[in-house]
């Protein structure tokens, strides 16, 4: 297929979700303001929109059965997959002694959880890509497994370790140096072109072809090296897949409580997932009419109580997920290897949805939406979050473009012109988002139709010896 093809099929999808959000949000505002009587009809109103969308969001997801490249897109997947995952043993296992080659560490132990660790340590490693640095961890005494990384995943390199690491200096200060470490991104006083969200420029035109979200996708490629599980690991994943009987189809929802709660992110009730699962079934049916699909959610919560209030509230629903993984990962719990193979096992289960409903304010849900992406082909549209955009900490400006020109109608919202280079902070799932025009000093909201995503490329390692 074209570029051009595949980029409006993705389109197509973004637009009727922003028509949907937009339109819905108005019609229930104007609900509010009716008598009882009229309330009634406008609710059919509503019901008939909502159903309508769902049958247009149904016919754009059948295309990509019916338009003939399916196969070449699978094809691509794998390829490009392979490539990737070449590149990474390379780097990780340099041709010469590792004592000979310029190398870079990153310590696991921030004080912190499971998926801002491994953010951290993906953050590291984007720049190990970008600079063909081997990349070597430490991880002794790790709150989840004292006995460290390797114990879990495999060793990330058969020629690299903690041995060869003498006269580091930190890449903020000293970035030609041999050892070199990486700081946290909360802590680096400037940007690279290459970090977060940019893709390598030799790729770019592939993966921009390929996927939705080609920067999820690559760094779902990083993920999938570094995480490589050990065996028993493997059997653990296997084993726990055939105890739950999961099947698909199967939506999955990451219901983030405890001490998220008010400090980082806002409270949502099951129904504003449920909302979210419910259309992702009506749309399945419409896409396949004749086959009879039982409802299966999967739960990943740190909230236990949240089991029994969605099994009570959605009787017709199959709820899958352990409770009992729901107490190990309670915020008091967070440490030990129990606490690991429970927040292992939900990544991996919401991974291998069909759809996700969580809130990209938590590192969970963005890890298993990353992890998700190794599998699905094209699947950036697979995920509806409840909050936050996608983004990656310590990321450059999220940049879209204009693609028609605004008039500000309502005082929140901000004009610009087409083309206008806007900065996303936010999209309100409401048919609006919130940003800024750092050219002319303009904020606040927008129209989220009226701009498209600009992808960021950067000059990364070419790896040209594979
Ligand atoms: P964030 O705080 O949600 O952004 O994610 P972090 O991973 O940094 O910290 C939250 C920690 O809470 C995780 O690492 C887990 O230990 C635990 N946790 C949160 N949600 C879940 C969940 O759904 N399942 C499991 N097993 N653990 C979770």
């Amino acid at each position: 297929p074209s570029l051009e093809y595949e980029q409006l099929r993705r389109k197509i999808e973004t637009q009727a979700r922003e028509l949907s959000y937009f339109t819905n949000n108005e019609l229930q505002k104007i609900s509010e303001k009716l008598s009882e009587n009229d309330k009634f009809k406008w609710k059919q109103v509503i019901e008939r929109f909502n159903d309508q969308s769902r049958v247009l969001l149904a016919s754009i997801r059948n295309l990509t059965n019916v338009d003939g490249y399916q196969s070449w897109r699978e094809y691509e997947h794998k390829a490009l997959s392979k490539l990737m995952q070449t590149r990474l043993n390379y780097l990780q296992n340099p041709s010469k002694p590792c004592t000979d080659v310029k190398r870079l560490i990153c310590k696991i132990n921030k004080d912190c959880g499971y998926g801002c660790q491994i953010h951290h340590v993906m953050h590291c490693f984007h720049i190990a890509y970008a600079l063909g640095r081997p990349m070597i961890l430490f991880s002794e005494g790790w709150q989840y497994n004292r006995g460290g990384f390797d114990q879990i995943f495999q060793s990330l390199s058969h020629t690299c370790n903690t041995s060869m690491v003498y006269n580091v200096s930190i890449w903020d200060q000293n970035e030609i140096a041999d050892v070199i470490e990486i700081p946290s991104a909360d802590f680096l006083k400037s940007l690279k072109d290459f970090m977060p969200m940019a893709i390598p420029e030799d790729l770019s035109e592939r993966l921009i072809r390929l996927h939705g979200n080609p920067f999820v996708w690559f760094t779902g490629q990083l993920m999938k090296y570094l995480l490589r599980p050990q065996a028993w690991l493997t059997q653990f994943l296997e084993e726990k897949y055939n105890t739950l009987k999961f099947e698909t189809p199967i939506v999955g929802i990451h219901v983030r409580r405890t001490d998220k709660v008010g400090t980082e992110a806002a409270f949502h009730d099951i129904s504003e997932y449920m909302k979210y699962v419910e259309d992702y079934y009506i749309i399945y049916k419409y896409q396949n009419p004749n086959i009879n699909v039982s409802k299966r959610v999967y739960i990943a919560t740190d909230e236990p109580l949240v089991f029994d209030d969605a099994r009570t509230k959605y009787p017709d629903y199959i709820f899958y997920g352990d409770k009992s993984v729901a107490k190990s990962a309670q915020v008091n719990s967070r440490y030990g290897t129990e606490s690991l193979k429970g927040v292992l096992s939900d990544v991996h289960f919401l991974s291998l949805c069909d759809y996700l409903v969580c809130t990209f304010s938590s590192q969970i849900c963005r890890i298993a939406y990353e992890t998700m992406q190794q599998r699905t082909i094209d699947g950036a549209w697979r995920v509806q979050s409840l909050d936050d955009v996608y983004y990656f900490g310590g990321q450059h400006d999220h940049q879209q473009r204009a693609l028609i020109s605004h008039k500000a109608v309502k005082p929140k919202e901000f004009s610009f012109e087409r083309g206008a280079i806007i900065s996303a902070e936010g999209n309100h799932w409401n048919g609006f988002s919130k940003g800024s025009d750092k050219t002319n000093n303009q904020s606040g909201l927008y129209p989220s139709y009226k701009t498209e995503e600009i992808v960021r490329i950067a000059q990364m390692y070419h790896y040209s010896e594979v």
